[in-house]
Parts: structure tokens; C-alpha cells; sequence
């Protein structure tokens, strides 16, 4: 296949915000995809080289990206700065670059989807001497038989950044529309015309093929399924011990009255710990650990592998769970940015697991021995899983549980979950099903609401791409009330609009943050701003962690932006006192007070 071809479905999709239109343009594509280029090609149109659960990545920093321009185009740097800071995008800077030289590709080779890939592909193995001179051979050699339009594609995703507004849910209703369905969609008016009982049945149809999607996170078997088989064929599709599939989610519930209306009386209460998320496969002898994102993260936990080897009596399965770290002397769980390094650690893992130990509490089985167990419900799923596991405290066992109906009893429990150090208790249907990748309500979180802080803006930094012409991350600070110092604890650029029909209801855009702003820059170092601080935002955060890299010693996990407090100044917002309190309060649970 032509990498033009897919080039072509890129730019049409860019052009158009609407979903439908999108999902209409999609499914006329995959229906030209040669079967045997369905991986490769499905990949490319979500600007990935390798699946999301994948742990490469093809690893080329901007700055490298813009000397590769230079080397193909023959351009000055500062030409490609220039075209770059105008644009804000390296895709539109090497489109504009290829479009100078259009004379010598004119002589150049086509390119195939193929080479692309391949290519690219490449990019992320090579190691070693000379690297850098290699990656930018197999970019140049690429960009130098490459139209404009290519280019611009080429480098996005080079950069990881394809920006055509693609989202799983479009792909997952394009396949249904290629194969499975003549969606009754009126080109013309852009519209879906069903009446209610075929509404229904393409909800119906919809779920299939998302199923399909969630057990094998896999869209090319899942399309050339949907091709070649049907409807019938993505029913048949079922688990697979080593390919992982999409976890269960668990939406939050604000009580434990509120737990119990949602998944019914009585209900299992189990801890639940703040580690990391495991799926635990079991297949001809071999163990692999993904993280709850897919990642294959086997490699970093070798003493986890061992206990699974040793302590499960199975050959073949799934499993799920969360480790979790604990203090070695006093045996009290951790929070989870205490072991938050041993997921990306790539050497002295023996040395680190040594002193990070984690706990596996295991919570759930989705298949064993080959048989799929996603229907059975919740209790027998435990019930089964207690045969399996030689449990032993601090290695690998059970998540702690208690059935209960009574609201007493629930309290208790999840008193005694954060006494213990975790984040709070997942309350859970005893009949639910495992459902993959969703949160449905089979089970539910409970747990404190973090306070939001109240902090001041000393900084700021211009976006990219569609936000070039905003400042759109802000970087925030709490006071010392001692030495009036303001104290860096974050950056946050979540929560902000980019459109003004967006704003309502004190949502505030971007643009109004950088007309507020403007007038306040006192300096600019590249990309980031430094201003007076006046404007007070309110944050809310999932968490405080201990952290060098801001100068109040704290950083703010998830920050998100809530309101601005246009009634405040900043010798109002929160104190570096206030932050360490709310940080104990939250340790202080780790420590079993
Ligand atoms: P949250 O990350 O706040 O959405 O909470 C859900 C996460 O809690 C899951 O993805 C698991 O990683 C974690 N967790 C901890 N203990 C349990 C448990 N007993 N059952 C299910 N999930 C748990």
C-alpha cells in the first residue's frame, strides 16, 4: 500500500471535528487494507509504531528531529526555527521545508506503507555507537522521497503526535461500518438516520466489536476478523493467556451508602492498596506482569515471576492484582510513589526489589486452564482464586476481604484500610462479571477527597501545535509565610478551554489566561515566561508527593485546574505549612497512625 494513501485519509480527517464524518471516512478506508497489510497499516493510521501496551517508543527528541530536517532539506537551522516558532508544529515546519525542494522528489522513489514502518521501526532498535548518525540516516531516507504531505505525517509520527483527532471509539465504529453493517449514514447531511429498534441493534453491534477490541486490544485481528468473519467471528473471539487484555475500572462512589446502592447487599469490601496495577499471565511455563496501561513490565519485577512460579498450582491464566510496597521494618504499606521507580528501572533491579519490596494482593481471575472465566460472577471468581494461591503476608496472598450488608461493619473496614496505609476500599458486586476495559459499576472506590489548594502563577509556558498561540502550562507556588518567598510546586495546564462556547459556567480558555497574563511577563527564556504573580487558581490534585524538582520540596500529582480566585491575591494562597500538613496526612496512613 502507498503511504500516500494513508497520508490522504490523515488530512481528511484532520479537516473535519465531526465523529461521524470521521467514522465514514475511516470505514471506506479499511475496507481498501489489503489483508496481509492490516498490522502495519492500522498502526500507521494511529500514528503508533507499536501498540499502546508496547513498552518501545521510537525515541527521537525534537531537537534531533530538527537537525534530520536540516540534513534532508539542506536548510539553515535557524530557517527551520523560524518556520518552527511560527508554526508551533516540526509536521507543518517539514511540510513547508519539502514543499521548498519539490524538484528533487520528483525524481525520488514512492514510498510503500511498508518502508515507512519499517523504517521506523528500526528507529526504536538501534543502540549503541553511531546511533544518532543511524536514526537520522533512516529519517532522511524517508523524508528525501517524500511529498510534502508525507513529510509533514512523517515527522509527527516520528514525534509521537499525529494530531488528526483519532480516538479508539471512531476506529472501533469504523470497523463495524466497513464490514458488519451498511450504517444508515446520509453522506450528505453528515447524520445517522435510525429509527429506535435499529438504534438498538447498532448499539448491540457496537458492543461486539468493543469487546472484541477490549479482550485482544488488537485492531488489526479484530478488522480482519470483522472482514473475513463477520459478526459471528468477533463473538468467537476469546482470551488468551499472554495478550493482555484491557483491566476492569471501578468508577468512585462518595459513601459507603452510596457503594451499596450501586453494586447491591450484601457486597465484598476489600483494602484497596495504593501500588500498582497487575495482570499476571501464566502460559507454557512463562510468566509476564503487565502494568493496568498494558505495559509489559515482567523484566522489573523477577521476585514477583518467582512467587507466581512457585505459589500458583496452574499451568495456564490470567490473573489480577495490585503490588504494593511496605516499610520492610515496620511492615506498614507505602504509598505508591515510595516504588514508583521500579516500573521504568532498567538496571540493579535484584538491588532495588531488595530494598522496594512490594506485596501481590490478588483480587480477581479472568481465565484459568484455558477457560474463560469473565462471566462467572465476582464470588466464585474468589472462591476459585483461594484454591490456586499459597498465600504468605508481604510475598503474595488475597486481597483482604469482608462480606458485609451491614453499614457499621463497612466502616469499620474501611477504617481499618487506611489505618493500614491504603488509599481507601473497593466495594464489590458479588455477582458482577469481570468487564474489561470499562467502568461499569460491579464494583466501586471509595475513598477521601483530597483539599484543593489554593496557589499563585509565577510562571508560564507558550503551547504547540493548535496552543502556539497561548501560554497553555502554568507554573504554580505556594507562599512562605516567613519569608514571603513564593515556592514552585507544579505546572498545570489541565482544566483550561480552548473554545469560548466551552466556557461557561466559570470555565475560563486559554486565551483568557494569556490576556490576563501577558501584561505580567517580567522575562522569557525560550518557550516559558516568568511573571508577577497575581492571578490565584484553585487546584484539585490526586495526590502530594516528595519531590526535588520543585523549590517548595513537593510536587502535585494530576493537578488540575478548578477556578480561578479572582478574590484573592497571593498573600492568600495555601502555605508551604499547609502542603506538608496535608502530605502528613496522607503518609501518617502509611505509617499505620
Ligand atoms: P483508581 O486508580 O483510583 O481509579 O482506583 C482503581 C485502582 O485501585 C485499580 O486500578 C487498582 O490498581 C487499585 N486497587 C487497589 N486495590 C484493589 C482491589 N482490592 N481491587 C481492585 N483494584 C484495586
Amino acid at each position: 500500500m502507498r503511504y500516500g494513501d494513508v497520508v490522504e485519509v490523515y488530512e481528511q480527517l484532520a479537516k473535519t471535528s465531526k465523529r461521524l464524518e470521521k467514522t465514514y471516512l475511516l470505514s471506506q478506508f479499511l475496507k481498501i487494507i489489503p489483508v496481509a497489510e492490516m498490522e502495519h497499516v492500522l498502526l500507521l493510521v494511529q500514528g503508533r509504531i507499536f501498540p499502546a501496551w508496547d513498552q518501545r517508543v521510537i525515541g527521537m527528541a525534537t531537537q534531533l528531529v530538527v537537525k534530520t530536517l536540516a540534513l534532508s532539506s539542506g536548510a539553515e537551522q535557524d530557517v527551520i526555527d523560524a518556520i518552527w516558532q511560527k508554526t508551533g508544529d516540526l509536521g507543518e515546519t517539514a511540510f513547508q521545508l519539502a514543499g521548498k525542494k519539490r524538484q528533487a522528489t520528483l525524481f525520488a522513489q514512492e514510498l510503500t506503507t511498508k518502508k515507512v514502518f519499517d523504517n521506523l521501526r528500526k528507529l526504536a532498535t538501534l543502540e549503541g555507537m553511531g546511533v544518532v548518525q543511524a536514526k537520522q540516516q533512516l529519517v532522511v531516507e524517508l523524508l528525501t522521497s517524500a511529498t510534502p504531505l508525507e513529510a509533514k505525517y512523517l515527522v509527527r509520527t516520528v514525534l509521537e503526535d499525529l494530531r488528526v483527532g483519532l480516538g479508539e471509539g471512531t476506529l472501533r465504529d469504523a470497523i463495524a461500518w466497513a464490514f458488519l453493517t451498511d450504517a444508515p449514514y446520509d453522506v450528505a447531511k453528515k447524520e445517522l438516520t435510525l429509527d429506535d429498534a435499529q438504534r438498538e441493534e447498532y448499539a448491540k453491534l457496537m458492543g461486539d466489536v468493543q469487546y472484541a477490541i477490549n479482550l485482544t486490544n488488537d485492531l488489526a485481528t479484530v478488522t480482519r476478523t470483522a472482514k473475513e468473519q463477520g459478526r459471528a467471528g468477533l463473538q468467537n473471539i476469546t482470551l488468551n493467556a499472554q495478550t493482555p487484555l484491557k483491566v476492569m475500572l471501578y468508577p468512585k462512589a462518595q459513601s459507603i451508602a452510596d457503594a451499596f446502592e450501586i453494586v447491591g447487599k450484601p457486597a465484598a469490601f476489600e483494602y484497596k492498596y495504593d501500588g500498582f496495577r497487575m495482570q499476571i499471565h501464566k502460559k507454557e511455563g512463562k510468566v509476564t506482569i503487565f502494568t493496568r496501561s498494558l505495559e509489559d513490565v515482567t523484566a522489573q519485577f523477577p521476585e514477583v515471576v518467582k512467587l507466581v512460579q512457585e505459589r500458583i498450582k496452574a499451568s495456564t491464566f490470567i490473573l489480577d492484582g495490585e503490588a504494593v510496597g511496605f516499610d520492610v521494618k515496620t511492615k506498614k504499606y507505602v504509598a505508591f510513589q515510595n516504588i514508583s521507580q521500579r516500573i521504568k528501572r532498567k538496571y540493579d533491579i535484584t538491588e532495588l526489589a531488595a530494598k522496594l519490596p512490594v506485596e501481590l494482593n490478588l483480587f480477581d481471575v479472568i481465565s484459568l486452564e484455558g477457560k474463560n472465566l469473565l462471566q462467572e460472577p465476582f464470588s466464585e471468581r474468589r472462591k476459585i482464586l483461594l484454591t490456586l494461591l499459597d498465600q504468605e503476608p508481604f510475598k503474595i496472598r488475597l486481597a483482604e476481604q469482608v462480606i458485609t450488608d451491614n453499614d457499621a461493619d463497612a466502616e469499620a473496614f474501611y477504617q481499618r484500610s487506611l489505618a493500614a496505609g491504603n488509599e481507601g476500599i473497593m466495594v464489590k458486586s458479588l455477582s458482577g462479571a469481570y468487564v474489561p476495559g470499562a467502568r461499569v459499576g460491579q464494583g466501586v472506590k471509595v475513598k477521601p477527597t483530597m483539599e484543593t489548594l489554593d496557589v499563585v502563577i509565577v510562571g508560564a509556558e507558550w503551547g504547540e501545535g493548535k496552543r502556539g498561540q497561548w501560554l497553555a502550562t502554568f507554573i504554580i507556588a505556594v507562599r512562605d509565610p516567613d519569608t514571603g518567598e513564593l515556592l514552585e510546586i507544579g505546572r498545570v495546564g489541565t482544566g483550561f478551554k480552548e473554545k469560548e462556547e466551552e466556557a461557561v459556567d466559570g470555565g475560563v480558555t486559554f486565551q483568557k489566561m494569556t490576556d490576563v497574563l501577558r501584561p505580567l511577563i517580567v522575562s522569557t527564556e525560550g518557550r516559558v515566561v516568568m511573571v508577577q504573580p497575581k492571578l490565584v487558581l484553585e487546584i484539585k490534585y490526586e495526590e502530594i508527593q516528595a519531590s526535588p524538582t520543585y523549590g517548595s520540596g513537593y510536587a502535585l500529582r494530576f493537578p488540575r485546574f478548578v477556578r480561578l480566585r479572582e478574590d484573592r491575591g497571593p498573600e492568600d494562597v495555601h502555605t508551604i505549612q499547609d502542603v506538608e500538613q496535608l502530605y502528613a496526612g496522607q503518609r501518617s496512613r502509611g505509617k499505620g497512625i
